[in-house]
């Protein structure tokens, strides 16, 4: 008899008459990220996700792993399964969860019975199966107001389990819940984590990379995969558009004052951004822009750049301290790639001194030498995707 693993919901069960649609996308998120691992059956009863596999020859130990990053959950733990009598139930409970008995001071025993033809009520099989553990423990004493440990048995259709505290999971919405949204995602360390940021509130991420060859090399580009396939973990499976930076960035070194080159450059990202966002259905554009880090994130340099897009533009990390962002990029493994050495289109032709606080009417004026749709255009045909699938963890 196979162990299983149990999700717990997070946001989702304070939906309403929709909750079914939101665990329906966990279900299915679920599903594409353990399938590398074996052949599972997936069902949610009462808030909880069942993740049951099919065969012997299924990894646990890689499908327990890999849900650990699936956004909508946020508590998940493996059960061991067992045949549905009291007197296996204790056993189990004994061998399983043996060591977590010896670690606790006192313990409660708490049943979940969804086979109602089980010959004991909950109460009866918890004060039977806390009975024995008192016997096989006589170190850990029973306390049913406020355990250390908490004995979970649940007598379902198939077999009875038994499983002790879950360990967190990776919270959030699923993806897919709330719409989707361009990415921006250069090979710093703050945009993957805008992007993890903004899947984890249920977004669907099309990662979006202007690249500058030959001024950022191929090593630029493949710095960029590596970390949008780390991000894979959590936001499932994406397809990377690479878009050809190099023509729109000597455009506006030969035509444009030189004090405006930043942010012109960063109006062109946001409109290629735009128009793929439109293309693909997007309600709204992501990037890792944080409040003063540099001359082109002040508020009005930020008004003048979003302004030539009319879709919403979530800065998830505007109010975070640079250590705060360190701290997320290591949780989510980017941090290591983000930090090789590399160059990355706004350090080609940076401004010796960028127009701090740029206005809309300036700026436009410095741009009115470039033709800026057709630049648009170019750039929007010659996009190369890359497609990533999720990967399989190695544990
Ligand atoms: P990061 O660490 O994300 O590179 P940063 O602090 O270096 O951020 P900027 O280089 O000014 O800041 O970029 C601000 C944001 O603009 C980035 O977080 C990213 O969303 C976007 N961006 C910058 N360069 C690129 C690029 N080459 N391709 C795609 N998006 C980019
Ligand atoms: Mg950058």
């Amino acid at each position: 008899m196979n162990d299983i693993i149990l999700l717990k919901q997070g946001e989702i069960v304070l939906k309403g008459l929709n909750k079914k649609y939101f665990e329906q996308k966990l279900a299915s998120n679920a599903a594409r990220r353990i399938k590398p691992y074996g052949s599972f059956h997936i069902y949610t009863i009462q808030s909880t996700t069942y993740v049951e596999p099919q065969s012997d020859d299924c990894d646990m130990d890689g499908a327990f792993e890999a849900l650990k990053t699936v956004f909508g959950v946020i508590a998940l733990t493996r059960a061991a399964a067992c045949e549905k009598t009291p007197e296996a139930i204790a056993a189990k409970a004994i061998d399983y969860l043996g060591d977590a008995m010896r670690a606790a001071r006192s313990f409660k025993v708490e049943t979940r019975r969804s086979d109602k033809s089980f010959p004991m009520t909950s109460i009866q099989l918890s004060q039977y199966v806390g009975g024995e553990l008192a016997d096989a423990f006589p170190d850990t004493a029973v306390d049913v107001h406020d355990p250390e440990l908490t004995v979970h048995v649940e007598v379902r259709d198939l077999a009875a389990y038994v499983h002790s505290a879950p360990v967190p999971g990776a919270g959030g919405m699923p993806v897919g819940s709330n719409g989707s949204a361009v990415t921006l995602l250069s090979g710093g360390i703050d945009s993957p984590v805008s992007s993890y940021m903004i899947a984890k509130r249920g977004v669907r991420c099309i990662p979006v990379h202007f690249w500058a060859f030959p001024y950022t090399g191929e090593a630029a580009k493949e710095k960029v995969i590596t970390l949008a396939r780390r991000l894979t973990a959590y936001c499932g499976r994406m397809r990377l558009c690479v878009v050809p930076f190099t023509h729109i960035q000597e455009e506006i070194r030969d035509k444009c004052p030189e004090a405006y080159f930043t942010i012109i450059m960063r109006r062109f990202m946001m409109r290629i951004a735009d128009r793929i966002a439109r293309d693909n259905g997007c309600g709204a554009l992501v990037t890792g822009e944080n409040l003063g880090q540099v001359a082109s994130q002040t508020m009005q340099a930020m008004g003048v750049t979003e302004a030539v897009s009319s879709l919403p533009v979530l800065r998830p990390l505007i109010g975070f301290d640079k250590e705060e962002i360190v701290r997320l990029a290591r949780k989510i493994g980017t941090f290591e790639t983000s930090i090789l050495p590399y160059e990355d289109c706004c350090t080609v032709f940076t401004p010796r001194h960028p127009e701090l606080r740029p206005t809309a009417e300036e700026t436009a004026e410095a741009e009115a030498a470039l033709d800026v749709d057709a630049l648009v255009e170019e750039a929007v045909m010659g996009i190369e995707y890359v497609k990533l699938e999720v990967e399989r963890l190695e544990c």
